[in-house]
């Protein structure tokens, strides 16, 4: 009897098991944290390959059925279970992570993943096929989204697998992934993180409107303006200490809210605040010499390389403009 509202498909295909382990690349050193084992039918697999396994399991039941049937074996001493919602729980030290998680917790999970110190090597996560494409997806490609570019800032990501439906049981009404994340050492600033999200939150609302359009709407520039003046009021009022205080400005986009965005890529769709900005206003203008200057006008964030994105960044750094 598994909840639905778990998420609780068991993997039953061995052989696909087998591969999961194998492109992880475990070493026999390997501290492993599993996330979800469900009846741990990988967590097996995983005590065979590394030296032990942590493992994060939010159903008392499954809990106790994995130390059932570990008990009395080998395995046993090399063996942790942690009962408890991943999201709610402080990790351990790990160096690989390997998860088979309900796929309403993907975006948060992967957020406080990356988030995660000390830095580990990598995680090998199954995802719901659309998520997993999100993930990977290159400038160009249809999936290409704002999570796309803000995993891509902080981790390197590869497609490894394509599992479908039918090797759980009950089968899920999606197609799987398993992705491997590898966070880039060293991590890039938090600061960097936060700002670059900002900016991916304006470039990703109309992703196939050139950035000269989206930069022109009556709430972006307001919203820039306003954290714009906030940011010079502090800074005239405090000097440079108040710098380290802009985190919880306008944008303040947790990792958290982070979704998956649905972009029509209808490039025609009317704006939603009823148009662009008045003509001639001063932070306005200031915005578009931005624009000109790294000549993005025309550009569309649809097409934008993470370089170009962090260049863009720059110059409205380099503007006194900040998206944090
Ligand atoms: N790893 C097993 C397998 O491959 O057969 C089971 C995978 S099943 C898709 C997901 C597992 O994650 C279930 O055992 C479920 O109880 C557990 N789970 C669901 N939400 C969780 C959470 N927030 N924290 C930890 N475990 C969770």
């Amino acid at each position: 009897s598994f909840h639905k509202s778990k998420g609780q498909h068991i993997l039953k295909n061995p052989l696909l098991v087998d591969t999961i382990v194998q492109k992880s690349g475990i070493k026999s050193t390997d501290v492993i944290l599993e996330i979800g084992p469900g009846t741990g039918n990988l967590t097996k697999k995983l005590l065979d390959a590394g030296k032990s396994v942590i493992a994060i399991e939010l159903d008392p039941r499954m809990v106790l059925e994995l130390q059932r049937r570990f008990q009395g074996t080998p395995y046993s001493n090399r063996l942790r279970v942690i009962q408890g919602d991943v999201l709610k729980t402080d990790l351990p030290y790990f160096d690989i992570c390997v998860a088979n998680i309900p796929y309403q917790i993907s975006s948060p999970l992967t957020f406080k993943l990356l988030n995660h110190q000390p830095a580990f090597r990598c995680v090998v996560i199954m995802f719901q096929r659309e998520f997993a494409m999100r993930l990977v997806a290159q400038p160009g490609d249809n999936l290409y989204c704002r999570l796309s570019a803000n995993t891509q800032l902080r981790a390197r990501v590869f497609h490894l697998l394509k599992v479908g439906k039918n090797n759980f049981r009950p089968p899920p009404k999606v197609d799987s992934s398993v992705v491997r994340i590898e966070p880039r050492k060293p991590a890039p600033d938090s600061n960097l993180v936060r700002e670059f999200d900002g900016l991916m939150r304006i470039c990703f609302n109309r992703k196939n409107k050139t950035l000269g359009s989206l930069f022109r709407q009556k709430t972006v520039l307001s919203m820039m303006e306003k954290n714009y003046k906030t940011l010079q009021a502090l800074q005239q009022s405090q000097g440079d200490m108040a710098v380290g205080m802009v985190g919880n400005l306008d944008f303040g986009g947790t990792e958290e809210d982070l979704k998956m965005e649905v972009d029509d890529g209808d490039d025609e769709m009317e704006l939603e605040d009823g148009g662009e900005g008045g003509e001639g206003s001063e932070f306005k203008e200031k915005v578009l010499s931005v624009l000109k200057e790294g000549d993005f006008e025309e550009k569309r964030s649809s097409k934008l390389t993470q370089q170009e994105f962090l260049y863009l960044l720059s110059l409205f750094n380099k503007a006194g403009i900040h998206f944090s």
